[in-house]
């Protein structure tokens, strides 16, 4: 399979570490609000890229939950995220963690994404996390400020090694503005902050430096090692966690083992509104609940993702996603229609079938194409290269990886309602015109009209079609 790493900026050949599984960590919600469908974009092409992994080899894959520790801005400024939410919903930090977790998989679920092998919360791993700024307290990485344990980066050599060197700097300048006094680099972070002075926390913990909580990156490492090892084949995130997150999880863990923490960092690009960026702190967004109370179905969002390569961005707009929902629907009655002639017919298998195949899959390891892994699909679906019982087998196959449920009953083609005082008019008119009372079939031709519709007479019988 070829993967674009973001470390070394182009695709690379990717073959696990150890030969009997590969293993991929991926940093999950915040759980102090919804996740809206740009998270969600992420988690779903995570799920592709798990599915697409798991063709050819077992594939270990780590989740976590971030229920404490990531604070309003990434420069280690302002207030636990969790610790707001319980401001605005007047609920315990814990209930808030443990309402948003559920309510996330729910979504996570309906987008037929795959249950990771471990979900780890943070909260359930403290004493890993102590353990991990420990020994780099041991090693001579940290320093103490009034408000918590920080991280040195200037005594890391490979801390340009996502963003490289000139971005770096210009990083750097970004952070310097809003950059505390105490802190000796800008790019400098907290590694365990302390509870302050004036105000109880709600989730906090004893540590060898104070009563604190940990720094959100540090979460991500001491899991990312404790379920994987301190070396990952694949670790994955939105393109928002190059520069800070992932940056520091680099220095952090690498610091820590003296060995090379990640082999293949992989992002994915943002969905974005024609307003913007979509977020949750801005309260800009939209949920996948929102979408199903505008009648859409979770998979149809899930079919729109899949028509954008994972790194490019994606623009939500309710016309696309329109759009998907019809490809999908034409989709799933191709799928019925070739179930049900491969049931009149005894199956026959051509070597058409695994060329079908074949080209699906390459496309899904060419760096997960699939935008053409779907053209793909089309292809073969309108073609007459198979014959139904070849097709029903390559959807079957395709459905593996892009879990659209494509053998799912297709709705009815939808025609549309009509009032009912125009179908009132229809069946008069209807009558008249068996009655060859041409005199009133006009007449009612016109109250059509004046109703707003236009009919004209088919060998298929009366047809309307809207006045514009
Ligand atoms: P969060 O819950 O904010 O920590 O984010 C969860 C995941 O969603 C992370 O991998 C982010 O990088 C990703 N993410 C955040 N916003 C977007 C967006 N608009 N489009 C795609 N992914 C996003
Ligand atoms: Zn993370």
């Amino acid at each position: 399979m070829q993967l674009y790493n973001t470390e070394t900026r182009r695709k690379e050949t990717f073959a696990p570490l150890h030969s009997q599984e590969a293993t991929m960590y991926c940093c999950g919600p915040t759980v102090y609000n919804y996740a809206h469908i740009g998270n969600m974009r992420t988690y779903i092409f995570e799920d592709l890229l798990a599915r697409t992994l798991r063709l050819s080899l077992p594939l270990k894959h780590v989740m976590n939950v971030t229920d404490v520790g990531h604070l309003v801005s990434d420069g280690d400024e302002g207030e636990d995220k969790m610790e707001v939410a319980t401001a605005r919903e007047n609920k315990s930090a814990w209930e808030i963690a443990k309402f948003y977790e559920q309510k996330f998989f729910e979504d996570f679920d309906a987008l037929n994404c795959t249950r990771p092998t471990v979900i780890s919360r943070a909260t359930a791993h403290i004493p890993e996390m102590i353990a991990l700024v420990k020994t780099l307290e041991e090693k001579g990485y940290t320093y103490r400020t009034s408000d918590g344990i920080y991280y040195d980066t200037s005594k890391f050599d490979r801390y340009d090694a996502l963003v490289g060197r000139s971005r770096l700097e210009g990083l750097k300048g970004g952070a310097r503005v809003e950059m505390s006094e105490e802190k000796k680099n800008p790019t400098d972070f907290a590694l365990w902050k302390f509870s302050p002075k004036d105000k109880k926390r709600q989730m906090e913990w004893d540590s060898p430096w104070g009563v604190g909580f940990p720094g959100w990156h540090v979460e991500c490492s001491a899991m990312a090692m404790k379920y994987l090892g301190p070396t990952l084949d694949i670790h994955c995130g939105g393109i928002d966690h190059v520069s800070v997150h992932h940056t520091n999880e680099i220095a952090q863990s690498e610091a820590a083992t003296g060995q090379r923490y990640v082999r293949f960092w992989v992002h994915g690009e943002f969905l974005v509104l024609r307003a913007g960026k979509m977020s949750k702190s801005g309260g800009t967004f939209v949920t996948l609940q929102t979408l199903r109370d505008k009648g859409y179905d979770p998979l149809d969002y899930r079919y729109l993702c899949l028509t954008a390569h994972y790194r490019t961005q994606l623009e939500f707009t309710y016309e696309s996603l329109d759009s998907a929902r019809k490809s999908l629907q034409i989709l799933r009655r191709e799928a019925a229609k070739a179930l049900e002639a491969a049931g009149r017919q005894p199956a026959a298998f051509t070597t058409a079938l695994e060329e079908a195949k074949k080209l699906f899959r390459t496309a899904m390891e060419d760096d997960l194409n699939a935008p053409k892994a779907l053209a793909v699909v089309w292809e073969n679906m309108r073609g007459a290269a198979l014959n139904p019982a070849e097709k029903v087998d390559f959807l079957r196959f395709a459905d593996t990886i892009l879990a659209l449920d494509l053998f799912r009953a297709p709705e009815e083609e939808k025609t549309e309602e009509l009032p009912a005082e125009v179908c009132q008019l229809l069946q008069q008119r209807a009558a008249a015109r068996a009655a060859k009372d041409y005199k009133k079939s006009d007449e009612l031709r016109a109250a059509l009209a004046a109703a707003g519709y236009r009919v004209k007479d088919t060998p298929q019988g009366q047809q309307t079609e809207k006045i514009k």
